[in-house]
């Protein structure tokens, strides 16, 4: 693949990192941090810099310059080889991650005009199939409006190869939102993936009403201090839970009612294979966070739902802790997806488990006047330099972070908020 087709006479081979150039004249080559498959394993090993070609868009595409790129667990799970190869996925011989992006739209396929080069952007991460409701491809495909009904729907940066981790990125044009006026490159960076994942869970996918409580695992956490923040928004009481008082205070400050802080009870992670003893152990462990919630509440009363991601340590504890009638809602499995639980709590009191993914473009698009209002606000911990791509990947790996992380492509430094500060900068 080169881009040679979409650049016009007289283009560079390549781009200075903080270049700025000119919005149109697209480069054949950029530089980019790349996972290959001999190189799997952790961030500091699977992230390697090399200069590839520039992704050329499709007809309803568009090439995106990366001004500044977040950090989150996709990139993680790429560069593992784990619980899949997105190589084989994809298909091709090396993966670019990276699925949130702040940038400038740089060139766009023949069928799109709602964006031109020169636009500042956001970028969301669901990839449509474009025989999504057609029925071409599929029966199947009908099912539901969402285009997330669609079997081939993926995760862009993630299922697909052109992320957001190089000079260049390229998405489908519905992936492209308005970046907010006011804010600088690398918050506007920072906040897509985790929030609008946040959105969807708790709102569409959860049904959460004002006057529920949820418990939000991860509380400080980029899934959870955005699941904080939507709670209060709502009406609803958040209890965070975290494994620091330091986090448990910034959850508050976000809006949690209340934290439980999970080193308190030692024997609360169900591992495989444990022993009876373990096993009461990590019951009266349930039995003790139950009544700390009882504490924060001030009334003998459960989550109404349970904002659920850290998997098959946690399981377990989310289904017992769920109120009658409640829902678990889970979007990811950070320490194991084979999960164990006492079924018995979920039937006799009715409870149920929802699975929920990223989000489709109407939640992105809700989500981000949301969040342009001002009333939810990325919790932006730490921004990286380009060169420390991998190392920030290897922080949110061995779960050194809170909140959201960036880190800086384009943008020589923070606190630039427009294309005018980066040509000056
Ligand atoms: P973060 O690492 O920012 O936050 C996760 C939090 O989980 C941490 O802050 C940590 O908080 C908590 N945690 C870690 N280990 C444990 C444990 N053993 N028991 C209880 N809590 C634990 O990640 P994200 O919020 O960005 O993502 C979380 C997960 O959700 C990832 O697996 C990610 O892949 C998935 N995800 C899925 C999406 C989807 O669309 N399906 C979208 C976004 C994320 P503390 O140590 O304070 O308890």
């Amino acid at each position: 693949m080169t881009a040679t087709m979409s650049a016009p006479t007289g283009a560079k081979t390549s781009l200075g990192l903080h270049e700025f150039g000119t919005p149109g004249v697209v480069p054949e080559t950029m530089r980019a941090w790349v996972i290959r498959e001999n190189r799997f394993g952790e961030p500091l090993q699977s992230f390697q810099e090399e200069e590839v070609p520039v992704p050329v868009p499709g007809d309803d595409e568009v090439l995106v310059r990366v001004v500044a790129a977040g950090v989150n667990y996709n990139g993680v799970w790429a560069g593992l080889g784990k619980p899949v190869s997105v190589l084989k996925g994809h298909g091709r011989d090396y993966h670019v991650a990276g699925s949130d992006c702040s940038g400038i739209v740089w060139s766009c396929g023949k069928n799109v005009t709602a964006w031109k080069p020169g636009d500042e952007v956001v970028l969301h991460c669901n990839w449509e199939d474009p025989a999504h409701g057609k029925r071409t491809k599929d029966k199947g495909d009908f099912l539901s409006y969402d285009p997330m009904a669609s079997p081939r729907c993926q995760i862009w940066g993630y299922e697909t190869p052109d992320g957001s981790f190089a000079q260049f990125c390229k998405v489908q044009a519905q992936q492209v939102l308005p970046k907010p006026k006011t804010m600088t490159w690398e918050l506007a960076s920072c906040y897509a993936l985790t929030y609008f994942t946040a959105y969807r869970m708790l709102i569409n996918r959860g049904g959460i009403q004002p006057g529920e409580v949820a418990l939000i695992w991860g509380g400080a956490g980029g899934l959870g201090s955005f699941a904080i923040q939507i709670c209060k928004e709502m009406g609803v009481k958040a209890i965070a839970v975290v494994s620091s008082n330091d986090k448990g205070e910034k959850c508050k400050e976000l809006g949690a009612v209340g934290y439980i802080n999970r080193k308190e009870f030692p024997n609360l992670a169900y591992k495989e294979g444990e022993t009876p003893d373990q096993a009461k152990k990590r019951a009266d462990d349930y039995k003790g966070v139950g009544k700390k919630i009882w504490d924060i509440l001030g009334e003998r009363r459960s989550p109404d739902l349970v904002f659920e991601h850290s998997g098959a340590e946690t399981f377990p504890a989310s289904v017992f802790l769920c109120s009658r009638f409640g829902r678990v809602v889970i979007c990811g499995a950070t320490t194991g997806y084979n999960l164990t639980f006492d079924v018995r709590y979920l039937w006799m009191m009715q409870k149920r488990i929802i699975g929920s993914h990223f989000a489709n473009a109407l939640d992105c698009l809700r989500a981000n006047t949301l969040l342009e209002s001002g009333r939810i606000k990325p919790f932006l911990s730490k921004v990286y330099p380009y060169d420390k791509i991998p190392q920030a990947h290897q922080d949110m790996f061995e779960n050194k972070h809170i909140g959201n992380m960036t880190c800086l492509v384009m943008a020589a430094k923070e606190g630039l908020i427009n294309s005018e500060d980066l040509r000056q900068s």
